[in-house]
């Protein structure tokens, strides 16, 4: 069963696509790698299949139903920098917000929700943190709390945007770990991702965007040098890594 169907997706910012004519049928279970280029639309396309961007042309389903009705079933992990990392807040009410979807507007988290959270900072290994302001939080840290708030919400379908930026090796074991069990539990998880030395050890499937999808489909069919021209085009100093890499 497809999870997610993207249908001829086009997002534009001032008059100026971002996105053009996407089309994507995404079946469940399964760790997907979106690669491309900076300013290429990976960010976008997350977004607009998340329903937090207006749409230009085109139709996404989130298990054949309009996204507004599958919020809770989706979790997304936004590139670091888009989070106010000042704001006053501590790591258990982050988590907490993962809880949201479940919890009605005048009410308040019960002990399942609390019990859950902290579950999750246990799984994530940052459970003696629960009362840290998350200012204080070192980058490997930050993301284990957003991953965490994204198990928080028990979702079926697992967004996330660059995760392993700024995160020590440790942490980005400790995450992928996590992933792979997500995987096996049969949720679908989708990871833009820019470093190309990672993705045929990560990614069973694999998108290549620049403005236009380039290709879908497994990695081992996908990841190719000519594949990779087109999708990066003239910046060469990234391909030719990416050359050694197919190489060696
Ligand atoms: P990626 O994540 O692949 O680096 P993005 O999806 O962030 O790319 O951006 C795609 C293009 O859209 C870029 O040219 C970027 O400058 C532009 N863009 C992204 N967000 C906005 C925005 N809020 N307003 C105007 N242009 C934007
Ligand atoms: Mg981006």
């Amino acid at each position: 069963m497809n999870v997610i169907n993207v249908k001829n997706l086009t997002v534009t910012y001032n008059k100026k696509p971002a996105i053009k004519g996407i089309n994507l049928d995404i079946s469940e279970g399964s760790i997907i790698g979106i690669v491309g280029p900076n300013g290429a639309g990976k960010s976008t396309l997350l977004k607009a299949i998340l329903g937090l961007l207006p749409i230009d042309t085109g139709e996404v389903k989130i298990f054949g139903k309009e996204v507004k009705s599958s919020l809770k079933r989706v979790a997304y992990i936004p590139q670091k920098e888009q989070f106010d990392w000042d704001f006053p807040i501590n790591v258990s009410e982050v988590v907490m917000m993962g809880r949201y979807p479940y919890i009605s507007f005048f009410g308040r988290p019960d002990a399942n929700d609390k019990e859950i959270v902290n579950k999750v900072l246990k799984k994530v290994e940052m459970d003696k943190y629960s009362q840290t302001q998350i200012r204080n939080l070192s980058g490997g840290q930050q993301q284990r709390i957003f991953l965490a708030r994204a198990l928080a919400q028990e979702s079926d379908i697992y967004f996330l945007d660059e995760p392993f930026v700024g995160v020590d090796a440790k942490t980005e074991v400790a995450i992928f770990n996590l992933i792979k069990e997500l995987k096996a539990e049969g949720k679908t998880i989708m990871i833009v991702h820019h470093d190309l030395s990672k993705v045929e050890d990560y990614f069973d499937k694999l998108i290549l965007i620049n403005q236009i999808l380039i290709a879908f489909g497994e990695t081992k069919k996908v990841f190719t040098p000519e594949l990779l021209h087109r999708t990066y085009g003239g910046q060469l100093t990234i391909l030719q890594k990416a050359e050694q890499l197919i190489v060696n």
